[in-house]
């Protein structure tokens, strides 16, 4: 018999099936809002025990009845939405279901809006619908708990997306090419390892405990030099960044132009900070210590991802692995970091159908309309 149950919405998202997963594993009932069970990744949580799906879209007309019955009968929810429809109608919509519900325990996933800091920072548009929906949230009065995500490790690929692609050299080398400052310290996250157990430990210690607070999802925070140093040696290749504009290759929605072009404003050109008053990685990890680097990423899963994206790179010889890399030096953090790699859990990489969970873009075959795969911020 399920001890609590839980309500999500865009379950199929790497946010929020991370949550399912472990809210899964620990004998909770999760009700699972999903737009469809296409994909791999609807597939693997209909196996879970304890998932029921609440299947329709929350942008269209169905809304109210969807967001009634799966917020029936259920006290906490974590509740991530997307640029996906109105971002902002369908979080209040959710937070208006869930206090007429009288759900206890509220997690909103958010982002910050940087002009609310002045300093002639725009505000990123596909933040400032969540940081919008984060007020709504507030005023409406559920106890809420507001969780700041860092940057995926998986949103590197060698694809040619923009912003985060690691791009494959003749030599078997990567570059990543980006507008942050190579020595402005960035939040990184695993949202598929790390999101459910750290959401888990939230929801445990409850509404008194995290009522009102905003929490950054972060276990890492590492310059863009840093970032790269950790990769190569988790991946094995060098990896050299390169500090320059966005480089937009493939046809992308106007509207993830305009994040695009804000961002590489307000956080490469104005230098602001990604989270610019938020502390991390030590709250993140006094929460959930076993969280997933980026050095582990690349070394265990980054092949898999990329492997499942049709790229064989791995299969190939490499380049020389970096061997000038010292470990003391390549981490900016907090007190409670340790000095230098993590102790890494050995997976076999070579057969892509050991890794369960695994997302890429095929993952969410609809998101792939227009050449386009959407989440990388
Ligand atoms: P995801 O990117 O892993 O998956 C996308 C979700 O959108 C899936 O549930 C998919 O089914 C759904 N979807 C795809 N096409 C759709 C359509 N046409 N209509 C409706 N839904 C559709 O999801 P996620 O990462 O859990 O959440 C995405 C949100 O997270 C975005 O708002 C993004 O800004 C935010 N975010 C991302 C990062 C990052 O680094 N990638 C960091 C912080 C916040």
């Amino acid at each position: 018999m399920p001890t609590k149950t839980v309500a999500t919405i865009n379950s199929t998202g790497r946010q929020a099936a991370s949550f399912i997963r472990a809210a899964s594993a620990v004998g909770w009932h999760v009700k699972a809002q999903i737009r469809s069970q296409d994909g791999l990744v609807a597939e693997e949580l209909a196996d879970l025990p304890n998932v029921e799906f609440i299947e329709g879209d929350l942008a269209g007309p169905e809304r109210s009845r969807l967001l009634a019955g799966l917020f029936a009968n259920v006290k906490i929810a974590f509740v991530n939405t997307t640029h996906w429809g109105d971002e902002v109608a369908i979080g209040r919509a959710c937070a208006d279901a869930a206090k007429k519900a009288g759900v206890v325990h509220y997690i909103y996933s958010s982002m910050p809006d940087h002009s609310t800091f002045g300093n002639g920072w725009r505000a990123l548009p596909m933040w400032a619908t969540k940081f919008a929906t984060e007020n709504y949230v507030r005023q409406v009065g559920i106890p809420a708990t507001f969780v700041y995500t860092g940057i995926y490790n998986n949103n590197f690929t060698s694809l040619p997306y923009p912003l985060f692609q690691m791009e494959l050299q003749d030599d078997g080398s990567f570059v990543w090419q980006a507008p942050f400052h190579p020595d402005d310290p960035l939040p990184w996250l695993d949202a598929e390892h790390d999101v459910g157990p750290a959401l888990l430990q939230i929801f445990k210690m409850g509404p008194n405990h995290w009522k009102g607070q905003r929490v950054t999802l972060a276990f890492e925070r590492l310059t863009p030099l840093q970032c790269c140093a950790r990769f190569a040696r988790g991946v094995g290749r060098p990896v050299r960044y390169v500090h320059a504009e966005i480089d937009i290759k493939v046809t992308i929605p106007s509207g993830y132009r305009e994040q695009l072009e804000i961002l590489q404003e307000t956080l490469g050109e104005k230098r602001a900070p990604y989270f610019p008053d938020l502390e991390y990685p030590r709250e993140g990890r006094s929460i959930w210590e076993g969280y997933r680097g980026i050095e582990e990423y690349a070394r265990e899963v980054f092949p898999i991802e990329e492997y499942a994206n049709g790229v064989r790179w791995m299969e190939e010889p490499g380049a020389q692995p970096p061997s000038d890399v010292d470990p003391v030096e390549v981490e900016v953090s907090g007190p409670a970091s340790r000095v230098g790699s993590r102790p890494i859990t050995p997976s076999g990489i070579n057969s892509p159908l050991r890794f369960s969970g695994a997302f890429h873009p095929r993952s969410h075959p609809e998101g792939l309309d227009d050449d386009f795969f959407v989440g990388s911020t």
